[in-house]
């Protein structure tokens, strides 16, 4: 069986000028990056923004295994299927990280004849877009650290900096360290924190603007550090916010792709889902839905995190408004909700399937709780049974679900016909009726409430003294209203990594509260979810490799 990097290293990709001839889209919209990439011209927008928009198609999942459970395998794939139906379809995802890549999940292209191409460069440095979110993150924190050694005239406090240096690798050691070692002239000696940069605040804001002029309003409302008084000092008053967007010029723009079967991929922003909002930009998304009838966006990790986050923070703030979500299950992950082990998911077990399949049940309904018609999708493994299969399926239909088996990874579009179908009828017959989960007017704490009982099915919040303290202080200046952004881990519903299927009876804790006020949410942290993550036993770099050819293997 052909590797994930050998299927895409066989592709015969076309030049992306005819990728993005599809969307009607000429050679002066395009800045080329390369063959294969390009960029979006501003003026792109301008163009075509007031023409009506297409249907928008969200797909999110079950809680995962490790591996990932193929949502965006599965957006990938039914984006091919459009193209066979002959149906004007785009795909917009997310970049990926070097985090996952060298270390546990691996890559974010997709997966067997669903993936979208170039997979190398997507998955390595693409168009540079993490460097300059990277390098403006830690351009204002170097202005930071050099205001207070300059003599600090916004009278900063160094024991209440807030502001994080960033870097798109997985790298515990730099989660706390002291920096200004040294002499006087080596700056003032402090604690500082790394974060990986797809869980700063300026990737959030990449994503989340609407254009120039809103990031650079966004960037200047970042909070930085507090002073001695305890008043919030902003980007803007360290003059860092002419600078950022320089840096983010480009990065503004969304990168064209395409699948393997050449259907246009829109591929811009990445900000992860655990530790921070999770979706692809809003520009790319609303590009998208001007470019084409269809356009199928994923949001990170399960429907607890991703879509929760893409319904109540990104379609909030855009505007947006879903017309149907597919919910990507596996008999893997369902049997892992079941309680087996991850090295005994390819055995069958359909005792472990019906203790784990409560877990897609939670699931539908939380989906239905948003007013936007539903479709199950099971992305199939080899190692599914047809007893395993039909579970499932006579589970989802009889609870009025729309339900189909696909099968792009195998087959590509192909095998995602009776899924691109299915949502079609979906979209037809069912009206979407849209709604956010909670008001902007409710209080922090109703918000988080809301959140970790109807989505997450706990009994009760509980909160540390410091995060109580931090929420208190957040309203106070103003920022009450804001949507609450939650980081939690993927695997479980509760904020227990090991609390599988559907938990009861469980609280949930909040451990710290922030405000991102460049992005427009308040970040409610829960259990241990690390805004750096660190590299397995054994991380997938210890397998990557290049040949004198310049040939990559051991992606994936
Ligand atoms: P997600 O977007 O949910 O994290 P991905 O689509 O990235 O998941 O898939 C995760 C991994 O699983 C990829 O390496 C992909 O190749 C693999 N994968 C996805 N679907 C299948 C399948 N049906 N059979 C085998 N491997 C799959
Ligand atoms: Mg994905």
């Amino acid at each position: 069986m052909k590797t994930d990097i050998q299927i895409a290293q066989e592709a015969q990709m076309e030049h992306i000028k005819e990728i993005a001839k599809r969307l009607e889209i000429g050679e002066d919209d395009l800045e080329f990056y390369g063959k294969y990439k390009a960029k979006f011209t501003e003026e792109l927008w301008e163009e075509v923004k007031d023409r009506p928009d297409g249907k928008l198609i969200l797909v999110t999942a079950i809680n995962p295994t490790p591996a990932g459970e193929g949502k965006t395998t599965t957006s990938v794939g039914l984006g091919e299927a459009f193209g066979k139906l002959n149906k004007k379809a785009v795909i917009a995802l997310r970049e990926p990280s070097l985090g996952p890549c060298f270390g546990i999940k691996g890559g974010a292209a997709g997966g067997g004849y669903a993936q979208v191409v170039p997979m190398e460069d997507l998955n390595l440095h693409f168009t540079g877009d993490f460097h300059a979110i990277t390098s403006a993150n830690n351009l204002l924190a170097a202005m930071l650290d050099n205001h207070i050694q300059q003599g600090n005239i916004l009278n900063i406090d160094p024991n209440q900096i807030v502001w994080k240096r960033c870097l798109d690798m997985n790298d515990r050691v730099l989660r706390n360290i002291v920096v200004g070692l040294g002499r006087k002239v080596d700056g003032t000696v402090r604690e500082d924190h790394f974060i990986i940069t797809v869980a700063s605040e300026i990737m959030a804001i990449l994503c989340l603007a609407a254009d120039m002029k809103d990031l650079k309003e966004r960037l200047g409302r970042i909070i930085v550090a507090y002073n001695y008084e305890g008043a919030p000092v902003t980007a803007k008053e360290l003059n860092a916010v002419g600078s950022m967007a320089a840096l983010l010029k480009d990065a503004l723009k969304p990168n064209l792709i395409q699948t393997l079967e050449h259907t246009p991929a829109i591929i811009h922003g990445g900000p992860f889902a655990n530790i921070a909002h999770g979706c692809n930009s809003v520009r790319a998304t609303k590009t998208a839905l001007k470019l084409a009838d269809y356009v199928i966006t994923e949001a990170g990790f399960g429907a607890d995190l991703g879509a929760e986050k893409f319904f109540d923070i990104k379609c909030r703030m855009a505007g947006l408004k879903p017309n149907a979500v597919v919910l990507v299950a596996t008999v893997r992950a369902l049997k892992y909700n079941g309680g087996v082990a991850k090295t005994d998911l390819s055995a069958e077990n359909l005792d472990a399937l019906k203790v784990g399949i409560v877990n897609l049940e939670k699931h539908i309904e939380n989906l239905q709780n948003y007013g936007v018609p539903v479709v199950v999708t099971l992305n199939r493994f080899m190692t599914d049974t047809d007893a395993e299969l039909d579970f499932v399926r006579e589970f989802c239909e009889s609870r009025g679900c729309e339900f189909s088996l696909s099968e792009v990874w195998e087959k590509g579009g192909e095998g995602g016909i009776d899924l691109a179908q299915k949502v079609i009828k979906t979209i037809e017959e069912k009206p979407s009726n849209f709604k956010v989960l909670y008001e902007d007017n409710l209080s922090i704490k109703e918000k988080i409430e809301t959140i970790a009982k109807k989505i997450y099915g706990a009994s009760e919040v509980t909160y540390d003294g410091q995060a109580s303290k931090a929420i208190e202080k957040i309203e106070n200046l103003g920022f009450a209203t804001m949507p609450v952004c939650m980081a939690k881990n993927q695997y479980s519903l509760s904020d227990d990594p090991t609390l599988l299927g559907r938990p009861t009876n469980f609280p949930i804790h909040i451990r710290e509260v922030y405000v991102s006020a460049g992005a427009g949410f308040v970040v409610a942290i829960t259990g241990t979810v690390m805004t750096m993550p660190g590299l397995p036993k054994k991380p997938a770099a210890e397998g990557i490799d290049v040949n004198e050819d310049g040939v990559i293997t051991g992606l994936f």
